[in-house]
């Protein structure tokens, strides 16, 4: 059977990598000029920074991208955070955040005052007894200072998205699978790695990947894709994947048939001579006005960065349409974090309108189907209940498990 995959992102790789690992015809048909999406790397001054993702994975080795790369046959190492998170919390040392003392606590349950554990426990009741669902805005004010800091920053960091925009019952499937697999984890070598290694199973199972080979259309006769268009005119398969996201696919077929609401953000990638971090774990920075995080991955992998050279990764959702002024506060954000450090900015990245940091804001996926029968959607725009590259795999799970029989078991 032959399957043709609309563009090379990591969910278009990772499923083309699995169907041809069960022995279907693969071709990836990507626009630009190399593979991997928002999930691999660019080189500069011999650092690796990345088109899009923090070289991280939410769940590092133990979940769902992790158990999915493994039965596609990747060899690829993830190396599993430790601590899994951090955060700085408290006045920073100077200018408009005061001038008191801050502390990095070691983020763990026990952390969170127990009179909000117990607010979270006691809105589980109200969502399973009377299916009372709102936005987290409105339970966030019953939080201590330090839990509501937190839970901004978390979400700003991993999501790009503030209280408002995510609903109890989708925080906490996050807060579960978090339980369940565990915080994050880099992959030696970046997100291009984790790519590569998908592309050469590709390529070893005979599929190709054509770069610099846009789709522009598709046909489609009785609710069903007939061909695909693109430099060669018609081409035909059994078998449509796309990787798009559902709006851009229904861009394709002529029709609009959902609209997508991104999220949006920006990414500063900084050389340090010293590590400020410390360790390969998330920095929650619980007090900045717009940088939520940071992550250093050379304490994972020194080859991201020329030798004796850090790479540290600071992210913050944007918060307003205004990119110039989010720049300018996240840039007076790090000028506080980092007093008393050499660094350099080597890259600020912003990320919106079609390149953003998520396709589909987190709680908003419509799923893998699309209204034609043999047309799907993997990726960003059809994640599963989980947080980004997890996200994607579940999604891609689910489609494997109900349209190709696959078994899947993912702890
Ligand atoms: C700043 C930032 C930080 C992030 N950090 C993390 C992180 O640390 N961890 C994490 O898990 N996730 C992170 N993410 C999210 C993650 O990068 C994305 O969710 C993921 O890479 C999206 O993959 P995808 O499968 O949706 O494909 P995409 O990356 O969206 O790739 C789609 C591909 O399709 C191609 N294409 C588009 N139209 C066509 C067409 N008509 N024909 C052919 N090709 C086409 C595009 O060129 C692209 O290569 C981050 C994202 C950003 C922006």
């Amino acid at each position: 059977m032959r399957v043709a995959i609309i563009g090379s992102g990591l969910g278009g790789l990772l499923t083309a990598a699995i169907l041809s690992e069960k022995g279907y015809k693969v071709d990836v048909f990507e626009k630009l000029r190399f593979y991997g999406g928002r999930f691999t790397n660019l080189e500069y001054k011999g650092f690796q920074i990345s088109t899009g993702a923090l070289h991280m994975i939410p769940h590092g080795k133990r979940g769902p991208l992790g158990i999915l790369l493994k039965k596609a046959g990747s060899k690829v190492e993830i190396i599993d955070s430790e601590p899994e998170g951090e955060a700085l919390y408290g006045p920073l040392s100077e200018n408009e955040y005061g001038n008191g003392k801050n502390e990095r606590i070691t983020v763990r349950s026990s952390v969170f005052p127990l009179g909000s554990k117990l607010k979270f426990f006691k809105w589980l009741l109200k969502f399973k007894v009377l299916r009372v669902d709102p936005y987290m805005d409105r339970y966030e004010e019953e939080l201590d200072d330090f839990s509501q800091k937190f839970l901004r920053s978390f979400l700003g960091w991993s999501l790009s998205i503030q209280p408002s925009e995510i609903k109890y019952s989708k925080l906490l499937a996050i807060y579960r699978n978090v339980v369940k697999y565990g915080g994050p984890g880099i992959p030696a070598g970046g997100c291009k790695a984790v790519v590569d290694s998908l592309a050469e199973i590709i390529k070893s199972n005979d599929g190709e990947i054509y770069l610099r080979n846009p789709v522009w259309g598709l046909f489609h006769e009785d609710k069903r894709i007939t061909g695909l268009e693109n430099k060669e005119g018609k081409v035909e398969y059994d078998l449509y994947i796309s990787n798009i996201g559902h709006q851009a696919t229904g861009k394709l077929l002529g029709e609009e048939y959902t609209k997508e609401v991104e999220s949006r953000g920006i990414k500063y990638s900084i050389s340090l001579e010293k590590p400020f971090v410390g360790h390969t774990g998330v920095l929650f920075t619980l007090d900045c006005r717009r940088i939520s995080g940071m992550n250093e991955v050379t304490n994972a992998d020194p080859n991201l960065a020329p030798s004796g050279k850090h790479l540290l990764m600071a992210h913050q959702p944007m918060l307003t349409p205004d990119v110039e002024e989010e720049i300018r506060i996240g840039l007076e954000d790090l000028k506080t974090l980092l007093k008393g450090f050499e660094y350099k900015v080597l890259a600020i990245q912003s990320y919106f309108d079609g390149w953003p940091v998520n396709r589909v804001r987190s709680g908003l996926d419509i799923g893998y189907r699309t209204p034609y029968s043999n047309l799907f959607v993997v990726g960003d725009g059809a994640k599963g209940d989980d947080i980004e590259v997890d996200g994607i795999a579940l999604g891609i799970a689910e489609l494997l498990r109900k349209e190709f029989g696959e078994k899947i078991n993912l702890g």
